[in-house]
């Protein structure tokens, strides 16, 4: 056991996106403050990415791991079908009050991709509990919306999903909108919402995350979503990235005046501490389930539904979304963002630079390349020498930093984000 940990996990553990055979060493970390993740040697590494976009508030912070100290030592968990407990109440009771007011009902599960999975279901049976079946779903090209199958149905096919390609469900895809298509993307979901059954059309509000953090307006948006309720089509609101502030507001819909029938969140929802995941819906989806017919019943749960830590650290996080500084902090860092990117998109090397609220992303003009590229494995092992993780999206790199954050470890973000370019 004196083995150096890294070397430990090497023989036992397979991690996910990686290439195990070529895979370097993983870094062990040991502990983690603010916005740092340290590792066994001491070095710290600014934590750029949020650890997977799940944290906010910063690491270890105090009134969250307090939150679920207190917890734990009350109620750890308990099934959720037939009992219930006062953090999930209390969460549901305290969320629906930043969402639009037509979310009504809250069904938990334990991830993003399960978020997803029950938004998705609840939407086919919506039209199967009232007997009209609808068996399509409309999603945007380079969508993703998590790994289960459901989820990467309704996600773009890639190399990612290729082996399972034969097992995914069809989906209409269409087009993100920009100025240039946004009449024809307008006029081809209305085609799709004239000609099938679609039971309900998924999107990440305003950014797409996993395809290079790539924007698009609220404007056409709501159009969209204005299309699909004229066409009885229920709307889902993928918010497990955008949520909890990313994009500026506390939620991307928060820029919309057309709001979505159904929404899934996860990532920030406990400021990045547990696995929790939450599908809200308006009293209209739910009540489609409300019979004396038992068949149609919302036959879906999770060993751990609606885990009483999970909610609790929720609560907590919720503590601090509340206060001023929540908002301060987002603001300062879209300001930020917006004068590196607009400063950045000079540059000779740089295809373009996008950035909403506390993301900022940088395309690399380098030719066609992916995930899979040489170059997006030298950008991630450069911002590492410099003790910085940024996972390059492919040719794309992008900040989405905890909104503790500084602005000198922003400004060595920027800086390496330059150093790069110009190497
Ligand atoms: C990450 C992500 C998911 C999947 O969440 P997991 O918790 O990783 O399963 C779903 N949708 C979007 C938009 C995401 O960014």
């Amino acid at each position: 056991m004196n083995e150096n940990l890294a070397v430990r996990d090497s023989k036992v553990i397979w991690h996910p996106y990686t290439q195990m055979l070529s895979a370097d060493l993983p870094i062990a970390i040991v502990r983690a403050e603010g916005a740092y993740l340290y590792d066994e040697a001491g070095k710290g590494y600014i934590d750029a990415i949020s650890s997977w976009w799940t944290n906010l508030h910063g690491h270890a912070h105090p009134h969250l791991a307090s939150a679920i100290s207190t917890q734990a030592h009350t109620l750890e968990h308990c099934i959720f079908a037939g009992f219930t407990h006062a953090p999930a109440v209390r969460l549901a009771e305290r969320l629906l009050a930043h969402l639009p007011p037509t979310q009504a009902r809250f069904f938990y599960s334990d991830n993003g991709s399960t978020a997803v999975e029950v938004a998705l279901k609840m939407a086919f049976q919506y039209a199967y509990n009232q007997a009209k079946p609808r068996t399509k779903v409309i999603a945007f090209e380079n969508a993703y919306h998590g790994d289960t199958f459901g989820a990467m149905a309704v996600g773009a096919r890639s190399a990612f999903t290729a082996p399972f390609s034969p097992f995914l469900f069809e989906v209409e895809f269409i087009p993100l909108p920009t100025q240039d298509n946004f009449e024809a993307v307008k006029q081809l979901l209305l085609e799709k919402l004239q000609n099938k059954e679609v039971a309900s059309f998924i999107f990440e509000p305003l950014v797409q995350g996993t395809a290079g953090m790539l924007t698009y307006l609220p404007a056409h948006l709501d159009a969209l979503i204005a299309l699909c309720k004229a066409h009885d089509t229920l709307t889902i609101a993928d918010e497990v990235m955008t949520g909890f502030g990313r994009t500026g507001k506390l939620f991307a819909t928060d820029y919309l005046t057309q709001k979505p029938d159904i929404m899934c969140f996860s990532k920030g929802l406990t400021g990045g501490f547990m696995a929790l995941g939450v599908t809200t819906c308006t009293a209209k989806v739910y009540e489609a389930f409300l019979s004396e017919d038992r068949y149609k019943t919302f036959f879906h749960g999770h060993s751990y539904t609606g885990n009483p830590l999970a909610c609790s650290v929720a609560l907590a996080s919720l503590d601090l979304v509340e206060k001023s500084d929540f908002q301060q902090n987002i603001d300062r860092i879209t300001a930020q963002h917006t004068a590196f990117a607009k400063h950045i998109s000079t540059h000779p090397r740089v295809g373009q630079a996008r950035h909403m609220g506390t993301i900022v992303a940088v395309e690399i003009a380098a030719g066609k390349t992916s995930y899979f590229s040489s170059l997006r494995d030298s950008l991630y092992a450069f911002f590492l020498s410099r003790q910085i993780l940024l996972r390059p999206l492919g040719n794309v790199v992008y900040i989405l930093p905890p909104y503790c954050i500084t602005d000198e470890d922003l400004a060595k973000c920027y800086q390496a984000i330059e150093d790069v370019l110009n190497k």
